[in-house]
C-alpha cells in the first residue's frame, strides 16, 4: 500500500516539470537529452551484441546502462545531462498525454515516462547522495526510499561490471568499427548543425569504442526519420537519432507549447 502512495505521488508530480536553472538553454537540453538516447540505444546494442541474459523488461536495463554510463565520468556533465534527463522524462511524459491514469499504458514496452524519470532519480540518489537529493526532493521521494536507492544502484552497478567484464576493452585493441554519420538534416537543419558542431555522435563512440570490445561492425548515425525517435536495429547493429528527437527537446525549453502540440498521436 505504501509503494502504491508513493508510486501516486510521482504521477502527480507529472506536471510541472522539474525547477530548471535560468540558464539551461535549448541547445543545451536537447544535446543533453540525445546523450542520454543514444547512451539507452547502446545498452540495447551491448545487450545484442555481448549476448547479455535479461531476466525482465530490458528497457529498464537499457536505462539502468544508460544512467551507469552517464555516471561514470562523474563531473558537471554528468549532472547536467542527468537532471536534463529526468526533467526530460517529465515534460514528455506532459506532452505525451500521460495525465489521465487511465490512459496510461501499463502494456507499452517502455515504461512510462514518470517511472522512468524515478527510476534514473533512484540510481542517481543512491550513487551521489549530496549531489542529486535535491532532485529527488523534487520528485517527491522520501528519504527512506532515498536511502534504499543506495542498496539499487549497487545492485545495478555490480551486475552491469560482471555481465560487462569480458568485453571491456582495457588497454587491448580496438573491438569491431564503429561508423558516425551525419546524415541531410534537410528542414532539420539547424538541430542537425548543433549535433555535429558539439560533435555528440563522436562523443558517444568515443566512449564505446575506448570502453568496449565491440563484437561485430557498428553504426551510430543521426537522421530524418519521419519521427520523434531514438532506435536500435539489430539487423545492422545500427543505432539512429532522428533529427526530430533532437528537435522535440529543444522546442520543450524554447516553444513548449509548440512541442506539445507537436506531438499529435
Ligand atoms: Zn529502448
Amino acid at each position: 500500500m505504501k509503494h502504491l502512495i508513493a508510486t501516486l505521488c510521482v504521477l502527480a508530480l507529472a506536471s510541472p516539470a522539474l525547477a530548471q536553472e535560468e540558464e539551461v538553454t535549448p541547445d543545451a537540453f536537447s544535446v543533453n537529452n540525445v546523450y542520454a538516447a543514444l547512451y539507452h540505444e547502446f545498452g540495447h546494442l551491448f545487450v545484442d551484441q555481448f549476448q547479455i541474459p535479461i531476466l525482465g523488461n530490458e528497457e529498464y536495463v537499457a536505462d539502468a546502462i544508460a544512467t551507469l554510463l552517464i555516471l561514470k565520468d562523474g563531473g558537471d556533465a554528468a549532472y547536467d545531462i542527468s537532471y536534463d534527463t529526468v526533467d526530460g522524462y517529465l515534460r514528455s511524459a506532459e506532452i505525451y498525454g500521460a495525465e489521465k491514469l487511465e490512459e496510461v499504458d501499463f502494456n507499452g514496452e517502455h515504461g512510462m515516462d514518470q517511472q522512468r524519470a524515478a527510476q534514473m532519480t533512484c540510481l542517481l540518489v543512491g550513487a551521489e547522495p549530496e549531489l542529486f537529493g535535491e532532485l529527488a526532493n523534487q520528485m517527491g521521494m522520501e528519504a527512506e526510499r532515498q536511502e534504499a536507492c543506495a542498496f539499487e544502484y549497487e545492485q545495478a552497478k555490480t551486475g552491469w561490471e560482471k555481465l560487462i567484464s569480458p568485453h571491456l576493452r582495457g588497454d587491448g585493441p580496438a573491438g569491431a568499427k564503429l561508423t558516425v554519420s551525419y546524415e541531410d538534416g534537410g528542414e532539420y537543419a539547424a538541430i542537425a548543425r548543433l549535433l555535429k558542431d558539439e560533435k555528440v555522435l563522436e562523443a558517444v563512440a568515443a566512449v564505446v569504442t575506448n570502453e568496449f570490445k565491440l563484437a561485430k561492425p557498428a553504426t551510430l548515425r543521426a537522421s530524418l526519420c519521419g519521427e520523434e525517435n531514438a532506435f536500435y536495429d539489430p539487423e545492422d547493429s545500427s543505432v539512429t537519432l532522428c533529427y526530430e528527437y533532437a528537435q522535440l527537446y529543444f522546442d520543450m525549453i524554447a516553444d513548449p507549447e509548440n512541442a506539445g502540440m507537436d506531438a499529435g498521436e
